[in-house]
């Protein structure tokens, strides 16, 4: 398969279509199986460290249309780590006193701890993507978050956080799918929300959305990453991948012993 991009040139326009949601490398199921469980391990080792360590922080961001696989994501992707040092932070429609304040309030308030990892199941980035498409907010005013998002990332990539967005890219005709299967299947019918289908047949403006969002907020302190996701096991293994590789780069250490302890006896 030709190599494709997972994450789009910092401040080129993107174009969805350019990215293929079927695509998956020279892995077939197998052998992606194989090294997502090798990933899985050294993410458990990483995330030890950096929870002891406690001076940095992982925020994950996860967007995609309905059905994307969100939840599957964090369920598969998360599964080994150590339960306390990770959180999530889903982000609903906004209440009243969340409205009442500026955009980024709820959001600020989730944003990690040093030691922790915190994943956004949606984020911020709803408020330009169907704040943007419903015009549930003047275009003179969500005109104006692409800036604040970057300027609000920096600021928590300044404050010891690293930042990585992912775009769980399917294809229509794979949401389809899953949309049927939701509603053949009674133990998945608490996911399915009538509204969705109105989302549904705002797929091109959603599409529009999303590449204004990721041609924007597209920095070097927080890239986004274009997941094809029509394979659940091709997208685990691209998302543990991208999670362990910043790991790696965060030059994460066990903090130093405390002094004498090489001398402590243990009482009887
Ligand atoms: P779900 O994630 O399926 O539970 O659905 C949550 C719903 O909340 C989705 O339809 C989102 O589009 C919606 N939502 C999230 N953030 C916002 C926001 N800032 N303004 C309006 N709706 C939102
Ligand atoms: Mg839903």
């Amino acid at each position: 398969m030709a190599k494709q991009r997972l994450i789009p040139k910092p401040l080129s326009k993107v174009a969805l279509s350019d990215y293929d949601p079927d695509y998956h490398g020279d892995y077939d199921k197998e052998s992606a199986a194989a090294e997502y469980e090798k990933l899985q391990t050294r993410f458990a080792e990483l995330q030890e460290i950096l929870y002891a360590q406690s001076t940095q922080s992982l925020l994950i961001v996860l967007q995609a249309t309905d059905t994307g696989g969100k939840d599957g994501t964090i369920k598969s992707v998360f599964r080994d780590v150590n339960p306390q040092g990770i959180s999530v932070a889903s982000f609903k429609q906004p209440t009243t006193e969340d409205l009442a304040h500026d955009f980024l309030w709820r959001i600020h308030k989730k944003t990690p701890e040093k030691g922790q990892i915190v994943i956004f199941n949606r984020s911020h980035y709803e408020d330009v993507l169907v704040v943007r498409v419903n015009n549930l907010v003047p275009k003179t005013r969500w005109q104006k978050y692409y800036e604040h998002i970057n300027a609000f990332e920096k600021l928590l990539a300044d404050s010891s956080t690293r930042i990585l967005k992912f775009y769980l890219h399917i294809s229509k005709e794979e949401q389809k799918e899953r949309l049927l299967a939701r509603l053949e299947d009674p133990t998945k019918h608490w996911k399915f929300a009538i509204g969705d289908i109105k989302a549904r047949e705002q797929w091109e403006d959603y599409q529009k959305a999303y590449e204004a969002a990721m041609t924007r907020c597209n920095t070097e302190y927080a890239p986004w990453h274009i997941v094809p996701a029509n394979r659940k096991w091709y997208r685990n293994l691209v998302v543990t991948k991208a999670v362990v590789e910043t790991l790696e780069s965060m030059d994460l250490k066990y903090p130093p012993a405390e002094p004498g302890l090489d001398k402590v006896v243990i009482p009887d």
